[in-house]
């Protein structure tokens, strides 16, 4: 049998992982993590790191792992903190361990610092940080790359001892050995440095704290990661890594580095470009779905063309070999187009709370009208959702369903509202309407149509100003659905309005 079962995987060539997958046993021990350092906000980037690792556990059925990177005492704090899992929790990526704090796994680190040093591969460093940036400056004025001198590795046992009895602070660095590294990228390929390119870095800093490189492989270890999905703005610091991991003799995780996200004029996307952070969009009117859809396709492509994808979709399809190299640039009208789809794509009630903060904020409704108008809300809101491309738009599309003092578009005064007959056209209109039995859509088309018959006139000589009437702008959706919505009585007035604005023209 077990014979049999050998021969089948190699002549179909299924992964054995895939088999027994397929029979219900699952052998995955994917488990990858996001590291994010406190910041205060969930920049876009970081988030769709997370998706891509969430993505990939989700597939593999693996484990999302959250760890907070927040050595850097001084910039970080539980409120940044509590940011970054709100921008995270609201995106739908919930990760199935942590999140665990580096801060609190100090002891951890210096159990390892320990090990390190007895592999003979490190050394302590007393330069200061004044020190080191005169040495720094003085090579750079003579053109020459600048990287740790070693004047701490020719310290005799005397020298050191001498300044350790005058307590000067001390780091801790890497001492980088001749050859070459490399390590196999999932989306790069082979990847080698010459070790002369590396400088000894620092491990631990002068005040015990582990430096990012030194935490973040002591924690890829004890945390089982298996891959290592991040930005490829780390790539420099994966050399180091590999060096560390090889000489405490852990096993390497698998690396993957994904693509950096740039501004449209193509440097690295930040607070200058606009909204970057997660919840400035959520406050701008994106859902958290068409987010998640576009930051999928920042940096990844199905290879179909096919643009819109749901979560299910995108863990299905997800792919490394489909990430691209280069940098991706956020495109913010394709976000908002896809925001648009999404919101065209939603169920009424389901758009009715997605969209009510917005319209509370924006003044139009409070909790009494949201209580007893809600089936009027959700048919105004999808009247326009076709036109909205983010939650926000509801506020200005749906202006004039909510509040009956509104100005007339300028242009539209100009083209609908100037000529000799129109303040009598709408006079007729208005009271054709007023003395109406019935005033549903199609009641409403009738009379007007019948009205433009009787005048002699095209029924877009009546559309037109009574569209502006209405609704004070030139284009919106269809208007005799409007014309329902808002009801005989306050189309009849604003018609009254007007008649009186053209009159005092
Ligand atoms: N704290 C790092 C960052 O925010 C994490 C890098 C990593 O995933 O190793 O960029």
């Amino acid at each position: 049998m077990g014979y049999w079962l050998l021969v089948i995987v190699w002549k179909s060539g299924i992964g054995i992982c895939d088999l027994l997958s397929r029979r219900g046993l699952h052998l995955s021990t994917v488990r990858v993590r996001l590291g994010p350092s406190p910041t205060g906000y969930l920049h876009v980037g970081t988030a769709r790191i997370a998706l891509y690792n969430w993505l990939y556990a989700k597939q593999k059925d693996g484990t999302f792992i959250l760890r907070i990177e927040d050595t850097d005492f001084a910039r970080s704090s539980k409120d940044m903190t509590e940011k970054v899992l709100v921008g995270l929790e609201w995106l739908g990526l919930k990760w199935g361990e942590g999140p665990y704090y580096q801060s609190q796994r100090l002891e951890l680190y210096s159990e390892y610092k320990e090990k390190l040093i007895q592999t003979d591969t490190t050394y302590y460093c007393y330069c200061s940080p004044e020190e080191l940036a005169s040495r720094k400056a003085a090579t750079l004025r003579q053109k020459k790359p600048w990287k740790y001198d070693r004047k701490c590795l020719r310290l005799s046992a005397d020298e050191r001892e001498a300044l350790d009895s005058k307590g000067v602070p001390k780091a801790l660095r890497f001492r980088v050995a001749e050859g070459r590294t490399s390590f196999e990228d999932g989306v790069h390929g082979h990847l080698e440095k010459d070790n002369s390119d590396i400088e000894d870095f620092i491990l631990v800093r002068s005040d015990g704290v582990p430096t990012y490189n030194f935490a973040v492989v002591i924690d890829d270890h004890d945390m089982g990661i298996t891959h290592v999905i991040r930005g490829v703005d780390h790539l420099s610091n994966t050399f180091k890594q590999v060096l560390i991991f090889d000489a405490l003799s852990l096993s390497r995780p698998l690396f993957y580095h994904q693509p950096l996200i740039l501004a449209e004029d193509k440097s690295k996307l930040s607070k200058r470009h606009g909204a970057v952070s997660v919840m400035e969009l959520k406050e701008a009117g994106y859902l958290p779905e068409a987010l998640i859809n576009f930051l999928a396709l920042l940096g990844w492509s199905p290879g179909t063309g096919e643009e819109i994808f749901s979560t299910d979709d995108l863990i299905r399809e997800f792919s490394f070999d489909r990430v691209i190299k280069r940098g991706a640039v956020f495109d913010r009208e394709k976000l908002e187009w896809m925001n648009g789809q999404y919101i065209n794509r939603m169920e009424p009630d389901e758009l009715f709370d997605a969209a009510l903060p917005f319209l509370k904020s924006g003044g139009l409704v409070d909790d009494r009208m949201a209580a007893e108008k809600r089936e009027w809300i959700v048919k105004v809101l999808n009247l326009l959702k076709e036109r909205a491309r983010t939650l926000r738009d509801f506020v200005t599309l749906g202006q004039y369903f909510f509040a009956d003092q509104f100005s007339y578009d300028e242009k539209g005064v100009k083209k609908h509202f100037s000529d000799a007959d129109v303040g009598e056209r709408l006079k007729s209109l208005r009271n054709a309407f007023s003395s109406a039995s019935s005033y549903s859509k199609e009641d409403v088309e009738t009379l007007l149509r019948g009205l433009a018959e009787k005048l002699g006139v095209k029924a877009a000589r009546l559309i037109h100003p009574a569209r502006m009437a209405v609704t004070g702008l030139q284009v919106g959706p269809g208007l005799f659905e409007i014309m329902e919505l808002l009801g005989k009585e306050r189309v009849v007035d604003r018609l009254d309005r007007a008649v009186e604005f053209i009159h005092n023209l």
